[in-house]
């Protein structure tokens, strides 16, 4: 990586001794010149240089200034050569911004000069959202420009800030940094009161939400921040900058494109959510999850036509932990991909002992996570159908609205590929998100699922009611079948079999049930 002279010029003396420098040589150069002139030229009409106490002192000088000058250039050399190994260890190569090492020095520094005025210093850490996207669709090349693009607005937004605090010189653009991947962090030097940083904050997401425009490709960037401030939020750059990224988590949480400013009970649910992640770690290696299995019925002829497999986890300590709490933090820890597995074979293999035992076929229904419709997943499918000799047609996986609005291409192709095998896609609990069917068309989808939220008000409120008929009118004109889930009394099912929705699902039936219950359910049915 090459030093700008910027940089250069942030190590000490550098700047001075190469004008120094450059100064003897220049001085050097006329001395030099002068003997010259005095030896060749003058000493022909005037007395020879040997003789002249002036040519003796311009030699001892010309010489000691060299010296000197050349003292200097190698020196400048030398800090050159050391500051291009430093700044691998406190620059970062792709976008020349400080380093984590460089900016955590700098943040001390500014803490102790802020101490020193009683002034507020603010510090915020700033992550893209959805960038690991864009790197992974449109290649390493277009991230690496997308991140000196954001480095350049993130410079130039708190350059702009320096009227708000005590800027020192060269500290605007010092005070961002890259700590890695799209992690940025910045400082804000002695504000005078947080709401300082609020305007920065907001000046910044303001600023990368504007298009960025990269091969061909209009990219619209946004960025969770957290801001923590000294000296409320600690007084120690390392504790401030942990405080900062705490409070971005919490940013990205509430929905991302947004800041937060660090509070202590942000640490509190930080440390709730890690522990929680510890013990689901340790709950899939000792088998402390199962499997419930829930009816599902045809509407019409009250047949059992599904199971739907949710997954269950029984804390030995705490008891029962429910399915809303644990799966989000699975899905955010990349936990749900070992999960999802081991309920997909769990499943798979229910379904073929009770296919072996005789009883009319139905499908599985398997709840598959947005963090689980990577390449991978096809190949584990087809795998597990194979391990269990299940026939892929007796396979469904329920996927969420915000999969297919979030679509890629990867996932995409995911969803062609599980398809063209023959397992059937549902849309799960539809009519909470847009509730628009309109897309579904571009996608394998064959089944729709009324979410429960909306069952649940089509006796007691019209508008539940009438968005549920358009949503089945609107299903069947695209030849979905629909599923209406949370079916809880016989005035739901009426209603919706009367709709012509095809299949119920719900409590008026049955709720989840384990595996040997659901077995001895089937018996009371009708045998195949
Ligand atoms: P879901 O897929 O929509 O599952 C249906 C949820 O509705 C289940 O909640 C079920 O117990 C509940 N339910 C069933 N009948 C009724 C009813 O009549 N009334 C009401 N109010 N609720 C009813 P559960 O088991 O707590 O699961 C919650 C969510 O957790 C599931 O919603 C699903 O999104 C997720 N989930 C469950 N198991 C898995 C899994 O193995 N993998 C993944 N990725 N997600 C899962
Ligand atoms: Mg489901
Ligand atoms: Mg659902």
């Amino acid at each position: 990586m090459r030093l700008s002279d910027r940089q250069i010029s942030f190590l000490p003396g550098s700047r001075a001794e190469g004008q120094i420098a450059y100064l003897l040589v220049g001085v050097v150069s006329l001395i030099a010149l002068g003997a010259v002139l005095e030896r060749y030229v003058f000493s022909a009409v005037s007395a020879p240089v040997e003789h002249s106490i002036g040519g003796r002192i311009a030699l001892v000088a010309s010489i000691a200034l060299l010296s000197l000058g050349c003292f200097f250039m190698l020196r400048r050399r030398a800090i050159r050569a050391f500051a291009s190994t430093q700044t691998l260890a406190y620059y970062d190569s792709l976008t020349s911004l400080p380093n984590r090492q460089l900016f955590a020095e700098r943040l001390e520094w500014a803490l102790s000069s802020a101490r020193r005025h009683g002034r507020l210093v603010a510090v915020g850490f700033l992550d893209l959202d959805g960038f690991k996207r864009v790197n992974d669709t449109l290649g390493h090349s277009v991230g690496d420009r997308l991140l000196c693009e954001v480095a350049g607005r993130l410079a130039n937004c708190v350059r702009l800030s320096d009227s708000i605090g005590r800027v020192p010189p060269d500290a605007a653009e010092a005070a961002v940094s890259r700590l890695g991947g799209d992690e940025f962090t910045f400082v804000l030097h002695e504000i005078s009161k947080s709401q300082d940083a609020e305007v920065v904050a907001r000046r910044v997401l303001d600023a990368l939400r504007q298009p960025i425009l990269l091969d061909g490709h209009e990219l619209v960037v946004t960025a969770s921040l957290g801001i923590a401030v000294f000296p409320n939020d600690g007084d120690r750059a390392k504790v401030l900058l942990r405080n900062a990224d705490t409070a971005m988590y919490c940013a990205k949480d509430l929905g991302r494109d947004s800041y937060q400013f660090y509070n202590e009970s942000m640490n509190a649910a930080a440390r709730r959510k890690l522990e929680l992640e510890k013990r689901i770690r340790g709950a899939l290696e000792r088998g402390e999850f199962s499997l419930l299995y829930q009816p599902i019925r045809e509407a019409t002829s009250g047949r059992l036509s599904g199971a739907e497999a949710l997954l269950r986890w029984e804390d030995p300590d705490t008891g029962p932990v429910s399915a809303e709490e644990f799966i989000p933090i699975a899905e955010e820890t990349g936990l749900i991909i070992a999960l999802g597995e081991w309920v997909l074979r769990t499943a798979c293999a229910q379904c073929r002992s009770w296919q072996d035992a005789g009883f009319r076929a139905f499908r599985v229904a398997v709840n598959l996570s947005d963090r689980q419709l990577v390449p991978e997943t096809p190949e584990m499918v087809r795998r597990i159908l194979e391990e269990n000799g299940l026939s892929a047609d007796r396979l469904e996986l329920e996927i969420t609205e915000s999969a297919i609005l979030h679509a890629d291409q990867r996932a995409v192709d995911v969803f062609d590929q599980l398809s063209d095998m023959g397992v059937g896609l549902a849309l799960d609990d539809f009519g909470t998100g847009y509730s628009s069917l309109n897309y579904l068309r571009l996608y394998p989808i064959g089944r729709v699922k009324i979410d429960h939220s909306l069952v649940n008000g089509i006796s007691t409120n019209p508008d539940d009611a009438a968005l549920t008929l358009a949503i089945i009118a609107m299903a069947h004109s695209l030849f979905l079948e629909v599923v209406a889930e949370g079916v809880e009394t016989l005035d739901h099912a009426n209603f919706l079999t009367e709709s012509g929705c095809e299949e119920l699902q719900g409590y008026l039936f049955s709720p989840p049930i384990p595996a040997d219950e659901f077995t001895r359910f089937l018996e009371r049915e009708k045998p195949a």
